[in-house]
């Protein structure tokens, strides 16, 4: 039939992952039973929620075959949704997502890095041609009647052919090259499966032949326990399970740095369990970020992409969200608005910041990993959320020029002089040039403690934190802050003599300036302009200014 080209970006993707992964080989295996377990979750949610699958026999499993002999090729069959000819063009010759572009420009070279970065971003079925110099996708879509072939070399084109298939699902065989020939081993399968994929909830069979007493018997062997992790107790599940688990579902290969798990059993039944990762997601920052915490309802796997499920502060966090309540044919309009779902994401929410304080107190070297990674996000967190106020200024973390790393706004009230006014800070995009600014010759001379907000949304949070129990944060560029300070003697004896200097200054400086006034809070640099309270700061001067104001 027909013969396609591949997308530009997935030529792209193609070369990076076969030159960058060569590693990590072994993962093509992981992203093929992801697929698989994907394509199940589908089928079920149809069967349960839609009319027209309502006869559609579901009987999930999950079968890897390969050649024993000649090691030749390697196959993994579904019992799921399946494909039709529009959906393996769509999903097999094109990426569809979104924020692919920016994951390929993030792509370094370093073939480590790169690797965790494809980690995270899940790249998939492509993975297989690095294992492999032919794929076939042999494919029949549930409820219909053709069954296609899809064909390809990984090399710029693929085929589409008509075909026979018996029942609905999916098969992808691999035509093993030179270096996938390691993985038609029965040792092999079994422990990359265990390694990345034996929290998958559908079962995985393995099939190969044994010799039993001189002869060759067929044996199919379940590879995974095919149980949902988080519906276990939290007292019989291992620290190793949960981390397990955690890479089975984000195809992270490091650790998390800490997860939640809790259960509630009270008019609202649910279950939910939540990781933060060790390095934040590449797309953090991008917005077209992928949201990581999936919704079940009963264990049916529902959506993963809604971003309601969590507030969009607590974007890098990973996990489950497991319902009793909600229908299962909850659609994604209904979802954000649904009541029960509100109740559940508030309760989260407040877990999950506890246990971010809870850490904070009884575990700092953590504590700190976790503000090197997501001060940010917990400041646009403070900045919106108000509800969770309280705890999220208790959270968020500054730089300062009295402690090396970061420091907490209690901690900085701890280490004020007793007749201290206020909660000083200087706001700026250098930290260097934050750190030599002048202003802060005189704080530095009385021993004042000023903090250094260099993060861009730290110009828009000072204002809105405003006090910290009691105590005003104040600029250092502000008069106000300057009158504190006061004058020592000296000081004042040094400004007496400038006057002269002053009213000359002045003259010439003429309306490009409100005053020039002597300032006994220099001592190494002769001059600075500063800014009256009411003044914008020079980067607030220059946002607006690129706004068009
Ligand atoms: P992702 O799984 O992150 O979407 P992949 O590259 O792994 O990306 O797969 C691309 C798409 O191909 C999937 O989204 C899915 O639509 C389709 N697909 C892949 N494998 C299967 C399968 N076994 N059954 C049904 N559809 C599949
Ligand atoms: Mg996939």
């Amino acid at each position: 039939m027909a013969r396609h080209e591949f997308q530009t970006e997935v030529h792209r993707l193609l070369d990076i992952i076969i030159h960058s992964l060569y590693s990590h080989r072994e993962i093509f295996l992981r992203e093929l039973v992801s697929n698989a377990s994907d394509a199940l979750d589908k089928l079920r949610f149809l069967v349960l929620t839609d009319e027209a699958y309502k006869g559609v026999p579901f009987a999930p499993r999950i079968d890897i075959r390969f050649d024993e002999e000649g090691r030749s090729y390697l196959q993994v069959e579904d019992t799921g949704i399946g494909m039709n000819e529009q959906d393996l063009i769509e999903n097999l010759g094109t990426i569809a997502k979104s924020g692919t572009n920016e994951f390929l420009s993030r792509l370094t070279g370093d073939a480590k890095k790169d690797a965790t970065l494809i980690g995270q971003f899940g790249v998939g079925f492509y993975s297989a041609f690095m294992v492999a110099d032919r794929v076939e996708v042999l494919t029949r879509k549930a409820g219909e009647e053709k069954a296609f072939l899809w064909v390809s070399d990984g090399k710029g084109e693929y085929e589409i052919l008509p075909a026979e298939r018996a029942g609905h699902g999916t098969t992808v065989k691999l035509y093993l090259n030179e270096q996938g020939k390691e993985f038609a081993s029965r040792w092999r399968i079994e422990e990359i499966v265990r390694r990345y994929s034996n929290h998958i909830q559908f079962p995985i069979y393995l099939h190969y032949t044994e010799e039993k007493e001189g002869t060759r018997t067929e044996v199919e062997k379940q590879l995974n326990a095919a149980v949902a992790l988080w519906r276990r107790p939290k007292g019989e599940i291992s620290e190793q399970e949960y981390k397990d688990f955690y890479k089975t579902l984000t195809h992270d290969e490091e650790d998390p740095l800490f997860w939640l798990h809790f259960k509630a059993e009270g008019t609202l039944e649910y279950t939910v369990l939540l990781y933060v990762p060790s390095s934040a997601p590449f797309d953090m920052f991008s917005p077209h970020y992928r949201a990581g915490v999936k919704l079940y309802v009963k264990r049916v796997f529902i959506t993963e992409d809604d971003r309601e499920l969590l507030p969009t502060y607590l974007r890098f966090v990973r996990g489950v969200i497991d319902s009793e309540d909600l229908p299962l044919n909850v659609s994604r309009e209904m979802l954000q608005e649904h009541r029960i779902l509100a109740t559940i994401r508030n309760a989260a929410v407040k877990r999950f910041l506890q246990e971010c304080t809870r850490i904070a107190e009884e575990d700092p070297a953590t504590y700190e990993r976790f503000i090197r990674e997501y001060n940010k996000p917990l400041k646009e967190g403070l900045y919106l959320d108000h509800q969770h106020r309280d705890v999220l200024i208790e959270l968020v973390r500054f730089k300062s020029t009295k402690v090396e790393g970061y420091t907490s706004l209690a901690a900085y009230k701890e280490r004020m002089k007793p007749d201290q006014k206020a909660i000083y800070y200087i706001t700026g995009g250098d930290e260097k040039l934050l750190r030599s600014a002048p202003i802060l010759e005189a704080y530095r001379a009385r021993d004042i403690e000023v903090l250094i907000m260099d993060d861009e949304i730290d110009e828009l949070l000072a204002p809105v934190i405003g006090s910290y129990q009691g105590v005003p944060l104040k600029a250092v560029h502000t008069r106000d802050a300057a009158e504190e300070l006061g004058e020592s003697e000296e000081e004042k004896r040094r400004r007496e003599e400038k006057k002269d200097v002053l009213e000359k200054m002045k003259a010439v400086l003429k309306e490009r300036v409100k005053d020039v006034v002597a300032s006994s809070r220099l001592s190494d640099v002769p001059a600075a302009a500063v800014l009256d309270e009411r003044d914008l700061s020079p980067q607030m001067q220059a946002i607006l200014k690129a706004m068009g104001q």
